[in-house]
């Protein structure tokens, strides 16, 4: 039976690094800051957004959440985004996604000064990630490389394999993964006999947002399988992988929930640590 992989417990030591390096921060009269813009009422992204706040309180950063209503206009939302750019005390913007549908998505992502980019997903960011550059990286696939990193699991000259190609997960995570020597491959909806596939893999990432997608058929046996995925079936949160069937054929797996959810939370807060150090030239220094 496949090692569950810890994603809480992991996140929680992240968490302890960060708030010790907050901890400096403050020591030297600077309070890191988190600013999350929340449109509309979707009670998956006000969930979202009560978990990132409570753990930004724990560590030590301050959040601030702009509540905007489902109806806003673009522009409205767009001038609020430039308030916390010019906002000298905001070291992080976050924008809850998905945005309601009159909502230009990319526009909003491209408004956010790339300093402040705390989920990375501005296409400044986007280049300097691909251009081999210092920059943030999706909280995500950065939480998913920092738990193989902990967990000592060997990524160099393995197979991995990322189902699914969004620009939030998908490539990003299979960036990070070739970064650190991996071969990899992507899968996506169109892909072809992907169970012959994913069958290759050592290090097999999910993340398309369908419930029990992969199956003990799609798993070598002694894989480790990391499953991003997030969906409500009847009431509960399940992951894209059909873990009751997977954990038998697996080396190591992690649960939903409790696997790379917490880390993406704990990565935020990396994150928002990360752009204050930057933005204030103490890059490391605070350590
Ligand atoms: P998305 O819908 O933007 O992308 C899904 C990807 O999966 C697409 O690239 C698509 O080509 C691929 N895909 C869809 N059906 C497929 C199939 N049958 N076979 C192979 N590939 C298929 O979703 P996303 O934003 O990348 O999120 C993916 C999942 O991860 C969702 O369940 C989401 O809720 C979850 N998620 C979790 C976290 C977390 O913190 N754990 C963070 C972000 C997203």
């Amino acid at each position: 039976v496949a090692q569950r992989l810890d994603g809480k417990r992991i996140a929680g030591d992240i968490q302890a690094d960060v708030a010790a390096k907050v901890a400096a921060l403050k020591a030297r009269g600077i309070q890191p800051k988190l600013a999350v813009v929340l449109v509309g009422d979707n009670p998956a992204s006000a969930s979202y957004v009560r978990g990132k706040r409570r753990v930004a309180e724990q560590v030590g950063i301050e959040s601030d959440l702009i509540h905007l209503p489902e109806t806003v206009e673009e522009e409205t939302l767009l001038a609020e985004i430039e308030r916390l750019n010019n906002d000298a005390s905001v070291d992080g913007i976050l924008v809850q996604l998905p945005l309601p549908s009159h909502i230009r998505e990319a526009d909003v992502i491209e408004r956010v000064d790339p300093q402040k980019d705390v989920d990375g997903f501005h296409p400044w960011n986007t280049g300097r990630q691909v251009a081999g550059l210092d920059t943030v990286w999706p909280c995500t696939p950065a939480g998913v490389m920092e738990m193989l990193r902990r967990e000592r699991i060997p990524v160099a000259g393995r197979h991995a394999v990322v189902v699914g190609r969004s620009q939030i997960v998908g490539k990003p995570m299979a960036m990070l993964l070739l970064n650190e020597h991996a071969t990899v491959t992507v899968c996506h909806s169109r892909t072809q006999g992907l169970a012959d596939i994913t069958r290759t893999a050592d290090i097999l990432v999910v993340a398309a947002g369908r419930p029990r997608l992969i199956g003990a058929d799609h798993v070598k046996p002694g894989a480790i399988v990391i499953d991003v995925g997030i969906n409500r079936v009847d009431g509960k949160i399940v992951g894209d992988v059909a873990f009751d069937e997977v954990e038998p054929v697996a080396g190591a797996i992690t649960p939903v929930p409790g696997g790379v959810g917490p880390l993406t939370i704990a990565m935020l807060m990396a994150n928002t640590v990360s752009l204050c150090e930057r933005r204030r030239g103490l890059r490391g220094e605070a350590q």
